[in-house]
């Protein structure tokens, strides 16, 4: 009996359930035993923070097979962990302890693609959305360095920004329908329809709550996504800067009149990472521009900040000549040391892969320490120097030598949103009392400007804890009212994402 089946394969060392069918009420289960090994997969994230010890994946084929598996759990009190490309920040994706993992990864069809509305499967890989809707002549409106892995119905949970955040907006704006099934088996088709409509105001959008929840309201099977028409003239420019001020300055002026409807991402990158990206991938990526003090390059030692613009629009000598006035401006008014303009549109590619790299060069280089946060622009610097200087007293407290970290920043400087890494070279270990530090002066640094400790990348079971800080009362008990009502069963990622009762 499947029932009987689920139970014991969760007592197994590794079970992979490969198929779950449902025909005229019967269930029936094929399984492969496999060594727990090659559950690690599922079972640690992509940070190598977060580990479970699950026995068990489950890979259903479709949205009924979805709700047969959440209802067994339901009426069983089996808890689950949603789980897409594995490659949230966050370790929202992986089991705490033994939770059943319900990978996505085998539903992964592209249904179509109508008036600029695509349709897919929750498992689709974001790239391979990317490209079909390339084909389409139309732009997904969401695009991250994991692209390749990552999948629509993870980005969905998340509320992935990620670099067209300030030119498409965020999945909330852009997600028209979903289909998913609740913490106790139910399927709710939330707007998604074989057309679905660019407009409906029948009743709460309930869409919403599921989108950024992190998998802890039910799992998302189906997504429509608004794609607008593909910009048919893009361009990029790299320049480097000598201060946060130039960089702000540059900002400021991409958003007026000089780029306005062209400005498609504005992305930063410190020189820092810079030379870990250097460091860790030489073959693979080569910077735009030197910024290697040692060198001879011209202004090479102010080159401390470096910016990837890129620009979306529809008429490429118009564009071209916007991108031209812009750069005179900006080299008039002395806020560039250093730039290059994308000649093609593989050189755009070639300055995006370095973009994509910072993240694997930080992991590449030691354990990271790492922060996601939203802050006023022009406090990234006195927010990036308060936690070196907090750093710098850390032997005193950790007895851990301060000279082995450092602090590495990129993100999404046009949303307010700073990566901010704290890297131990050499080191691929967590040390728990150095996290615990710098985690308190994060907060700390953080809250008293009014900021968000986690701008994108969500809570899961990293976060979760600060909620009692960052969050009033009611509204924390709004929000487990509302959780009840998706999943009283309290199955769906426990342990993640809302702050434990006990802390409250
Ligand atoms: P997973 O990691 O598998 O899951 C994430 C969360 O969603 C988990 O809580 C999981 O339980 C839940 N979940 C997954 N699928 C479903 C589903 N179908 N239904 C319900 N719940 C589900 N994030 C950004 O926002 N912006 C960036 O620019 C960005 N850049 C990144 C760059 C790199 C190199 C890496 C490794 C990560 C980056 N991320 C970024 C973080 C991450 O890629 C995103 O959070 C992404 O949206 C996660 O998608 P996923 O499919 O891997 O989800």
């Amino acid at each position: 009996d499947a029932r009987q089946l689920l139970l014991r394969m969760n007592s197994r060392p590794g079970s992979v359930l490969t198929t779950l069918m449902q025909d005229n009420g019967t269930t029936t289960i094929t399984t492969t035993t496999t060594t727990s090994r090659s559950l690690d997969k599922y079972n640690i994230d992509w940070t190598k923070m977060y580990r479970g010890q699950s026995s068990l994946v489950v890979r259903p084929n479709s949205t009924q097979e979805v709700a047969a598996i959440l209802r067994y759990c339901y009426e069983h009190r089996l808890p689950v962990v949603p789980q897409g490309g594995n490659t949230g920040l966050v370790g929202g994706s992986v089991p705490m302890a033994r939770e059943i993992v319900v990978s996505l990864e085998k539903m992964n069809t592209i249904h179509n693609l109508h008036d600029n509305i695509l349709q897919a499967d929750a498992g689709c890989i974001l790239q391979d959305l990317q490209d079909y809707a390339f084909q389409h002549r139309c732009l997904v409106p969401v695009d991250l360095g994991a692209k390749g892995t990552c999948q629509i119905g993870g980005n969905m949970s998340t509320n992935a920004g990620g670099v067209y955040y300030y030119r498409y907006r965020s999945l909330h704006a852009n997600c028209l329908g979903l289909e998913v099934v609740d913490g106790t088996g139910q399927i709710l088709n939330l707007s998604y329809s074989p057309r679905p409509h660019l407009k409906d105001n029948t009743g709460y959008d309930l869409k919403h709550l599921f989108i950024g929840a992190e998998g802890t309201l039910g799992i998302i099977t189906k997504v429509a996504l608004w794609c607008p028409p593909l910009p048919t003239s893009v361009g990029a420019v790299w320049v480097t800067c000598s201060s946060l001020q130039d960089v702000l300055g540059i900002l400021a002026l991409a958003k007026t009149q000089y780029m306005t409807e062209i400005l498609a991402a504005f992305e930063y990158m410190d020189h820092k990472i810079l030379r870990l990206v250097q460091a860790t991938h030489a073959t693979s990526v080569k910077l735009p521009v030197d910024i290697d003090c040692e060198g001879n390059h011209r202004g090479c030692d102010h080159a401390k900040y470096s910016i990837l613009i890129e620009t979306h629009g529809s008429d490429e000598a118009h564009d071209q000549n916007k991108l031209s006035a812009f750069l005179e401006h900006i080299m008039e008014r002395n806020l560039v040391v250093d730039g290059v303009v994308a000649q093609n549109v593989g050189q755009v590619e070639e300055f995006w892969k370095v973009r994509d790299i910072c993240n694997p060069s930080a992991a590449a280089t030691g354990y990271v320490y790492k922060y996601d946060v939203s802050l006023p622009v022009d406090d990234f610097d006195n927010f990036i120097a308060e936690i070196k200087s907090k750093l710098n007293s850390l032997p005193l407290i950790t007895q851990y030598p301060a000279d082995d970290l450092q602090c590495v920043n990129w993100g999404h400087i046009i949303d307010g949103n700073l990566h901010c890494n704290i890297v131990s070279v050499g080191k691929f270990d967590r040390d728990p009392l150095l996290m615990e530090y710098v985690e308190k002066c994060i907060l700390q640094a953080v809250t008293k400007r009014n900021g968000s400790i986690s701008a994108e990348h969500g809570l899961g079971q990293y976060k979760n804890k600060y909620m009692n800080q960052i969050k009033d009362h009611a509204t924390l008990q709004t929000m487990r009212r509302m959780k009840k009502l998706f999943d009283p069963a309290g199955i769906m990622n426990p342990g993640k994402y809302l702050p434990n009762v006990k802390e409250n």
